[in-house]
């Protein structure tokens, strides 16, 4: 059976990434996205209980698609799941530069992972999560730029957040 594990900060999850995921499923057998907790990036939106809650409804009518957490490197994560292979997307060169290196990491760490990237889609090639996270606090329409399933959940942040 052929493994891919999508991860990522999903704070939140953008239909970026959900192109992503779905174009993954039709491709491999299985697929765990796996929700990091990322030292680097401080003070998320969301904890990772929220976003994990966020990308089980955005995934849940995909049946081969099932959601984790990890709090430690993905290279060991990926020890875990013998054999699979790592998906990302990939959005303009900046993201490759940022890819390049953490693969080269990831290899010293767990040799036997391998990396695939799918280029972003064309509509999703500007979106992040910063972006989202942005526009949430301005109040702006998020419909096409996430999940609808989880707009109520960024427009109830974010007015926590502006409180
Ligand atoms: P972000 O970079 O938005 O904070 P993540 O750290 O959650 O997002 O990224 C997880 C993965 O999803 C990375 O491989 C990233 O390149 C990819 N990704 C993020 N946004 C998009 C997008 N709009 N289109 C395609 N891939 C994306």
């Amino acid at each position: 059976m052929s493994i891919a594990i999508c991860p990522g900060s999903f704070d939140p999850i953008t239909l970026g990434h959900l192109n992503i995921i779905r174009r993954t499923a039709k491709i491999f057998d299985r697929v765990i996205v796996c929700v990091m907790f990322n030292s680097t990036k401080t003070a998320p939106m969301f904890s990772v209980e929220e976003r994990l809650d966020m990308v089980s409804r955005a995934v849940a009518k995909y049946p081969n698609v099932t959601v984790d957490t990890f709090s430690g490197l993905l290279a060991e994560y990926a020890k875990d799941h013998e054999g699979a292979v790592l998906v990302k997307g990939l959005r303009a060169a900046s993201d490759f530069e940022y890819e390049f290196q953490m693969n080269l990491i990831n290899k010293q760490i767990n040799p036997a992972l391998e990396t695939m990237f799918l280029t972003a889609d064309g509509k999703y090639t500007f979106l992040s999560s910063s972006v989202v996270r942005e526009m949430a606090m301005y109040g702006a329409d998020l419909t096409g730029l996430v999940p609808d399933e989880i707009i109520e959940d960024i427009k109830r942040k974010a007015k926590q957040w502006r409180a």
